[in-house]
């Protein structure tokens, strides 16, 4: 499994916008996006750069969904193919298909302070799925399925500790949580409304499909 190990808040940066990929920092006055002189993008002579191409706007688009979920271009087409063959809005089924995720369930959940935590977590075991323990970040969560935590002290003192770290979780309608048990279940498939950053699936699809 492959990761991003480079700067994040470069990438927020990049596509302009807090991707929110570190945690707590990222409400805080510490994040980059915040400070005007730290805000434009990454580089030399950045403010120099011109809007760029229509190319240029439709690859950024990707690039900023990509890097919200923590997915790599290969990856990411596997989810376009997928979507593709589902009747519909494509734009549309593609961002389905990514909230789906798993790391992205427990980072709504609360049960991460952020995405690359909660993969962390899933890869660590601590993460279990209608009773299995499942250690692969992407897996994809369907109606009806319950995440919980692993049955040892130290796992679930780890996320009650993040759980009253954050407060207040960044939960939506399709999922739901038991916080004295510390399970969930994923009561709907999630709509594009459910979709936190600002985001024009169509310029998605137009480039993908070249
Ligand atoms: Fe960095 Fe988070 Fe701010 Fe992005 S939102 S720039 S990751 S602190």
């Amino acid at each position: 499994m492959g990761r991003y190990t480079g700067p994040s808040c470069r990438l927020c940066r990049r596509e302009g916008i807090k991707l929110m990929l570190k945690g707590a920092r990222c409400e805080t006055a510490k994040c980059p996006m915040e400070r005007q002189w730290r805000n434009s993008p990454p580089g030399q002579h950045s403010w120099r750069r011109g809007r760029g191409s229509e190319y240029r706007l439709r690859l950024r688009e990707k690039q900023k969904v990509k890097r919200y979920y923590g997915v790599f271009e290969t990856q990411f087409r596997r989810y376009f193919a997928e979507a593709e063959r589902v009747r519909g809005n494509t734009g549309a089924e593609l961002l389905r298909l990514l909230e789906r995720r798993l790391d992205n369930v427990v980072y709504k959940l609360g049960l991460a302070p952020s995405r690359a935590a909660a993969r962390q977590t899933i890869v660590h075991g601590h993460i279990y799925v209608n009773g299995r323990r499942v250690t692969t970040p992407s897996r994809s969560v369907g109606t009806g399925d319950k995440v919980s935590i692993k049955d040892s002290d130290r796992s679930r003192q780890l996320i009650r500790t993040r759980l009253e770290e954050l407060g207040e979780p960044h939960l939506q309608n399709w999922l739901k949580i038991d916080m004295t048990k510390l399970e969930a279940e994923v009561t709907a498939m999630p709509s594009r409304d459910d979709v936190m950053i600002p985001v024009e699936e169509q310029l998605i699809v137009e480039v993908c499909s070249q």
